[in-house]
């Protein structure tokens, strides 16, 4: 960290930082330049963090230089991360195709869309039995009967499955029925939440949050590696902007800063990001040309009758040539879809 003084700092300013620094068992090391004095502190920067020296007398500006999450930064790890999901490593030598219905509403709707996903060539079914609505009115879910549809569309499929979790309750159950547990946009920072994903030994998905930055993603990330749980795939949804034409603005730099940043995989949901059905196919393209490690998409057979984000929602007839047009970019960037086995052999497994 460093504390840069004002050019009117006192001599005494000086010292009275130095000696806070001290007290909080770190080291100053004061620079004199012709205008104003700079003051690095070497410790524990958390203990410093919380000290008042943005306050003290002759403080003009206090910086942190290190990173504020430690086991989810590039530099934590030599590789980076592939999380095994069923029959493939996701992570950034290959590309995965999640897709599914936003909500499970009914056996026959849930099947249908699973089996056409299934068919199109995708990787992991998606399927929630708890939603976050705006509307208390709106469909909340089937909710346990939910969790037995999405272990069906598992058991028949023979696919691994996400699915939201929204409350610390709920884990254990939600996780005895799932491969992946996503935390919602909504639940970016409930940390409780976070906290006991962490417990789990299997992937979790976080999404970003609806205004979150990416420092505050990454150390909500951050909160579930800190449990012992570093199998996190996060997911780029989208961000509120001033723009009302979409959902939200997806954040296609997320990808390439995410991919600097951090050892863990990104994916993209452009179907969240958007919206609009017409826009998840170009969007999922430019998700892949930009390098994520996969996409997520609403699938829905029939989406003018969803319970749920219908308009998003992408046919079953429409989601095998837009897997078809996704592996065609894939191939030109040289990031091929997963392949079950060549990936797992590759993943070293
Ligand atoms: C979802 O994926 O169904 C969902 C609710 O998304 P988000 O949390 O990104 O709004
Ligand atoms: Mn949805």
């Amino acid at each position: 960290m460093v504390v840069v003084m004002s050019p009117k700092a006192t001599d005494q300013d000086v010292a009275r930082v130095v000696e806070v620094v001290e007290d909080a068992g770190g080291e100053a090391f004061v620079s004199r330049g012709k205008t104003r004095t700079i003051i690095g502190l070497v410790g524990d920067t958390e203990r410093f963090m919380a000290l008042p020296i943005p306050g003290m007398p002759g403080v003009e500006s206090v910086m942190r230089i290190g990173k504020p999450y430690k086991l989810v930064a590039r530099e934590a790890r030599a590789e980076t991360t592939k999380i095994r999901v069923g029959n493939i490593a996701l992570g950034r030598d290959t590309f995965a195709v999640i897709a599914g219905p936003c909500a499970i509403e009914t056996e026959d709707q849930a099947m249908t869309a699973a089996r056409a996903v299934k068919a199109a060539g995708a990787h992991i079914l998606r399927g929630d039995a708890y939603k976050h609505r705006t509307s208390p009115y709106a469909f909340q879910g089937l909710a346990k009967r939910g969790l037995e549809i999405l272990a069906g569309m598992r058991q028949e499929t023979g696919m691994p499955t996400v699915t939201e979790v929204m409350n610390t309750a709920d884990v254990e159950l939600v996780a005895s029925y799932s491969d992946i547990l996503r935390v919602g946009a909504r639940n970016m920072q409930n940390f409780e939440l976070l906290k006991e994903v962490g417990k789990l030994h299997q992937p979790v998905m976080l999404k970003r949050g609806l205004s979150s930055t990416i420092e505050e993603w990454l150390m909500a990330a951050e909160y579930i590696a800190n449990q012992g749980n570093e199998e996190i795939i996060l997911c780029e949804r989208g961000i509120r902007t001033y723009e009302t034409m979409t959902r939200n603005t997806l954040d296609l730099s997320a990808v390439p800063l995410v991919h600097n940043l951090s050892h863990l995989p990104i994916i993209v949901d452009p179907s969240h990001a958007s919206g609009r059905r017409e826009l998840v196919g170009p969007l999922a393209r430019a998700a892949v040309a930009v390098g994520a490690d996969g996409v997520m998409m609403d699938v829905h057979p029939r989406p003018e009758a969803a319970l749920c984000d219908g308009p998003q929602a992408i046919t079953c007839d429409e989601i095998g040539d837009l897997i078809a047009d996704i592996v065609s970019v894939a191939k030109a960037i040289g990031k091929p879809l997963a392949d079950p086995k060549q990936n797992l052999a590759a993943a070293g497994e």
